[in-house]
């Protein structure tokens, strides 16, 4: 990894001063979003169904009519949450990107109807409130996607991922509260000190 000085960030990152990250959608073919069941709050659910007019027009053949037949959530559930469905292989809401990114990017705000869960994507936070950048391997990754390997890139990650820092912060401010009671709540004291110290594993969240 490169030896230049490290940006200032929005929030704490465990492994800011080691993880390389940088990602190089289109050129992966959107590989994070292959079997992508993401879980969402019951805030993100909502807002999907409030705007899934939108969305339509720009899903897939076959995932717009299962969409439309058995609705884009499935039963199944990761941390108690209901996951998003999936249709040849893909997340629903993949269409050559993500189409909810799409369509919030055109009003202004990318990240208005994704799942927090993709949208801070490669970050993830652990049962003790600290974020981390995922790696192989790290505090028991288990999904092999290639960006996640530290030696694929040179690049520290906080150089790459700027809005989605931002994001998370947003989400440690309480400003994202609107999506449901597992979004991470605002840091508190005990916790960033936590984030320094070596801390249970858990399962990612995508
Ligand atoms: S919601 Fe969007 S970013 Fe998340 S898995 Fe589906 S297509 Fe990918």
């Amino acid at each position: 990894m490169t030896s230049k000085a490290l940006p200032t960030l929005p929030i704490l990152v465990e492994n800011a001063a080691t993880a390389t990250f940088d990602c190089v959608y289109p050129t992966c073919g959107g590989s994070c979003c292959k079997q992508g069941r993401p879980p969402l709050e019951p805030g993100e659910v909502r807002r999907i169904e409030e705007n899934l007019a939108k969305f339509l027009p720009h899903v897939r053949e076959k995932a717009r009519k299962r969409i439309e037949s058995e609705g884009f959530m499935t039963r199944r559930k990761k941390h108690g949450l209901s996951m998003m469905a999936v249709s040849e292989g893909w997340c629903v809401f993949e269409n050559q990107g993500c189409v909810l990114h799409k369509v919030g990017a055109k009003e202004g705000d990318r990240f208005k109807y994704k799942p927090w869960a993709c949208a801070v994507f490669p970050l993830d936070r652990r049962d003790d409130d600290s974020w981390y950048v995922r790696q192989w391997k790290l505090h028991g990754e288990a999904w092999d996607l290639f960006c996640l390997n530290p030696k694929e890139s040179k690049k520290p990650a906080v150089s790459t991922m700027q809005g989605e820092l931002e994001f998370a912060a947003r989400l440690d401010s309480g400003a994202e509260g609107w999506r449901g009671g597992s979004v991470p709540k605002p840091r508190k004291k005990k916790a960033a000190k936590a984030a320094r110290k070596p801390a249970k594993k858990r399962a990612s969240r995508k």
